[in-house]
């Protein structure tokens, strides 16, 4: 990503302050920092205005803001607030737009606080999110890289896994595999969850072993180059039986028409509905509890969500995940999920694992 690219994207995010009556934006999500300007410090804050943009940052991150940041960077001594406020002076701003997702009820009050009189603070939702949906070619390439180390990190273990070694186990090689690999850090806390755990969607991994007739999930992502990657994949111990096979193929079926139904222009619902209707068919969809998919980037979690009621609509360069499951307490669950993006007539599909039922 270059100065230009940052120096585009602070320009669309502040022409759309106007329609939403604002005169600058005061960012605070890490994520949304990262894409406006590139610094990637934990610690920091981003005035959007119609002319400029500043970032404030703490004496810790001096030196790599001053690295990092594409846009002027002020770096302050005490509350960031102070500093904004000063700032602030005699600039004109009437409506500050705030990201009510990400600014804390503390932060927001010291702001009221500590901000010139005359200045109202307004809450925003989404503005940078919403830019962030439609990737870049270079944001898909990231992504792509993203998701082959997770596959290739996925491939070197999971042949390996054996029954006696415990849930923690697998996740600690598995995050080691993926480092070893070049990641920064896993994109989420890995689950892996074996037997009737499986059927809890978003298991952490315990000390429970690893049994003989048992499936085995695991959801892993990387992130590389702070982009995120996504894959859930099931293994059997041994030769499984009708049902975890019937389920099975219930699970890719439905992942099999959510692909077919992601195309340019269709709803996020109707997505989640094709993999739904799948289910639905097989008595299936009462065990179906979560989204069909949800979007990732420089966060694992993204809009658009491709879920129920959400009638957004796919554009070209959007990077989602399709992850239909089934959950049967004190049976286990299934869930297979692979990362796509969106092209003008339907779908190319990024991860490259295999989807069938893995016997180990
Ligand atoms: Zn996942
Ligand atoms: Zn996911």
């Amino acid at each position: 990503v270059t100065r230009s690219d940052y120096a585009r994207r602070c320009s669309l995010a502040t022409s759309s302050l106007a329609g939403r009556k604002l005169d600058a934006l005061l960012v605070s999500s890490a994520a949304n920092i990262r894409y406006l300007t590139g610094f990637t410090g934990s610690s920091g804050l981003v005035l959007l205005g119609q002319n400029s943009t500043v970032l404030f940052t703490d004496p810790r991150y001096g030196i790599q803001a001053s690295e990092e940041a594409s846009c002027a960077v002020r770096v302050w001594r005490g509350s960031p607030y102070d500093a904004l406020a000063k700032w602030l002076r005699g600039k004109g701003i009437r409506r500050l737009g705030v990201e009510k997702k990400h600014l804390s009820h503390d932060s927001f009050l010291s702001l009221k606080e500590q901000t010139p009189s005359g200045l109202r603070l307004a809450p925003v939702a989404g503005l940078v999110e919403d830019l962030r949906m439609v990737k870049s070619p270079e944001e898909i390439d990231l992504i792509r890289r993203a998701v082959r180390l997770n596959s290739e990190a996925y491939e070197g273990v999971i042949q390996r896994a054996r029954p006696g070694i415990s849930e923690l186990d697998l996740a600690a090689e598995l995050e080691y595999r993926m480092r070893r690999l070049g990641a920064e850090k896993p994109a989420f806390e890995t689950i892996v969850a074996s037997g009737r755990r499986s059927a809890l969607p978003h298991a952490s991994p315990t000390s429970k072993l690893l049994g003989h007739n048992e499936l085995l999930l695991v959801d892993m992502g990387a992130t590389r180059d702070g982009y995120s990657s996504d894959m859930t994949r099931v293994a059997f111990f041994g030769r499984p039986g009708a049902r975890v096979r019937k389920l099975h193929r219930a699970v890719l079926e439905a992942l099999e028409a959510a692909k077919a139904a992601v195309r340019e222009g269709v709803a996020a619902e109707t997505v989640d509905g094709a993999a739904r209707r799948v289910l639905k068919a097989l008595g299936l969809n009462r065990a179906f509890v979560h989204a069909c998919g949800h979007g990732l980037g420089l966060e694992i979690h993204e809009a658009p969500r491709l879920g129920r009621r959400n009638k957004a609509r796919l554009k070209v360069g959007m990077a989602v995940t399709l992850e239909p499951g089934v959950y049967l307490q004190e049976f286990g669950g299934i869930r297979i999920e692979d990362t796509v993006v969106v092209t003008r007539s339907g779908c190319e599909v990024l991860t490259p694992t295999s989807k069938e039922l893995l016997s180990l």
